[in-house]
């Protein structure tokens, strides 16, 4: 393509070189703000091609990579972070571009803290011994899986492309990488840069763009160790039953949520209203842990529901757009489905007439039946609805197979800690909500997920114990 800021890496990157990928189909993608063509030269991995990426990562890490001390894979990890925000701009424009978001640049920064964070752990993920008073010493080593696989998801594919490079190469593993279809260009950058400038050997960080198929020829891989994934619940089944099948790797699922948020009478006003629209309209709604379901104690409901109605009104000209016209139509076919089960107070529209925008839309009081209550719409979508009290808001919040994050807003902290341990959920805020922290773990519980990402709880499951037991007694 010409015109571009910066060229297109739309080839696979297998064994630290960018290749033609041995299917001869290639694909585009369009950029949402105004719904041109961006590329039309996205290749996507065929059999061969995982093939050849699963032997060069096994080549990798029976080699070179192995020869790496703890303190290297360290240096590596810093080097790298390094060279995502020396690209940065490049990476936001290759993955920001066909999904029209304009916070790129800051995921990519933060990408590279995540890469920082688990360099410092490199050396210091600690094994365990214990007491040798029968004769025995114990030692638990924690062993890298070899082959790990991340299937990633499009909106927010730099940071969560970091989530699973961090942890898998401080532990010693190899990984390969399966981008979106709707995002593949920054990951296959990244995996070409990081063996270009000599900072990990060939075959440690590859990446495979390619769609759904390619993610299930490397799920149902019997080479491959580990798949971390990240994306819907409906896939995540499928992943989980392709490793199952296959050869039992590990599986780490990272899915989605229709989070709740509770907002007491006694909260901080003005902090819940902030909280609430952020939390929805980040990422134009299109984030996994979204507060989507609003409630709000009967005493403040009215002011409450003015003011985040207002709120959200004024973010319609500062959203970016949906990611494309897929994401487009599945937000709009929403309101075709529920019409008269729920009121509609702002939005509910496209905006404008060219591109994927939507107006920031507020329901209130829905029906518990509407499939915009129960499912994630992923878009600027929120329902509001009200409750008497803190029973009432335990039962509505945790009345979903969701449990991603949820949040509570009350300046009694007693009434927060009983709430917090009372809410089914992977992640619960205190006065914020639909936020994330690179030291603590992330993830869901219910169908939102099995396992964590993020801080030393991600480190365990790119790592398998070794126990160790040495004989003093002859
Ligand atoms: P998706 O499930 O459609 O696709 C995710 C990835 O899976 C893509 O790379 C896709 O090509 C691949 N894939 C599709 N079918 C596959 C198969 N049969 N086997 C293997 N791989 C397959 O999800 P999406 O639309 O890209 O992302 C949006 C979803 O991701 C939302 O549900 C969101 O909540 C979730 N999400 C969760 C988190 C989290 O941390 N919990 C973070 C971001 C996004």
């Amino acid at each position: 393509m010409t015109g571009n800021k910066y060229p297109l890496s739309t080839q696979l990157c297998i064994n630290g070189k960018l290749v033609d990928s041995h299917s001869s189909e290639r694909y585009s993608l369009f950029n949402p703000v105004d719904d041109s063509l961006f590329c039309d030269q996205v290749q996507y991995a065929a059999a061969e091609d995982v093939d050849a990426a699963v032997e060069a990562a096994e080549a990798a890490f029976k080699g070179p990579w192995r020869k790496f001390t703890a303190t290297q894979r360290g240096e590596a990890l810093v080097k790298l972070s390094a060279l995502i925000l020396e690209h940065k701009e490049e990476l936001a424009y290759l993955d920001g571009t066909p999904t029209g978001k304009t916070a790129a640049i800051t995921e990519a920064e933060f990408a590279a803290s995540i890469l920082r964070y688990y360099a410092g752990w490199a050396d210091k993920y600690p094994g365990e011994s214990y007491p040798g008073e029968d004769g025995m010493v114990k030692i638990v080593r924690q062993e890298p899986l070899g082959v790990c696989v991340g299937i990633n998801p499009w909106n927010g594919p730099i940071a969560i492309m970091a989530m699973k490079l961090g942890p898998a190469l401080a532990m010693g593993n190899v990984i390969i990488l399966k981008p979106s279809e709707k995002t593949p260009l920054a990951s296959n950058r990244l995996a070409f840069l990081a063996s270009e400038s000599g900072i990990l050997p060939p075959g440690v960080f590859q990446s495979l763009s390619g769609a759904g198929a390619t993610g299930a020829m490397l799920a149902s891989h019997m080479r491959v160790r580990k798949v971390s994934f990240t994306g819907s619940i409906p896939t995540g089944k499928k992943i989980q039953e392709a490793a199952a099948k296959s050869n039992l790797k590990r599986v780490t699922l990272e899915l989605g949520g229709k989070s709740p948020s509770g907002i007491f009478e006694d909260c901080d006003f003005d902090n819940a209203v902030w909280w609430s629209v952020f939390a929805i309209t980040q990422n134009t709604g299109q984030a996994c842990y979204a507060a989507s379901r609003v409630y709000v104690q009967e005493g403040i409901a009215d002011k409450f529901v003015e003011a985040f109605t207002k709120g959200m009104s004024e973010k319609i000209n500062e959203l970016a757009p949906l990611a494309d016209k897929t994401q487009l139509s599945r937000v709009s076919s929403f309101f075709q489905r529920d019409a008269g089960k729920t009121q509609i107070l702002v939005g509910g529209k496209q905006h404008g007439d060219k591109g994927c925008y939507w107006e920031p839309t507020v329901f209130y009081n829905p029906e518990k039946d509407a499939q915009v209550y129960n499912e994630e719409i992923f878009g600027p979508v929120a329902c509001i609805s009200t409750f008497k009290d803190e029973e009432e808001f335990l039962r509505l919040a945790n009345d979903t197979e969701y449990g991603l994050m949820a949040g509570v807003f009350t300046q009694d902290i007693n009434r927060a800690m009983r709430i917090s341990s009372e809410l089914d959920s992977g992640v619960v805020g205190i006065n914020c909500v639909s936020t994330i922290s690179l030291q603590t773990p992330f993830g869901g519980s219910k169908q939102s997920g099995i396992g964590r990402e993020m801080s030393h709880y991600a480190l365990r499951s790119y790592s398998e114990p070794k126990t160790v037991l040495i004989n003093m007694n002859y």
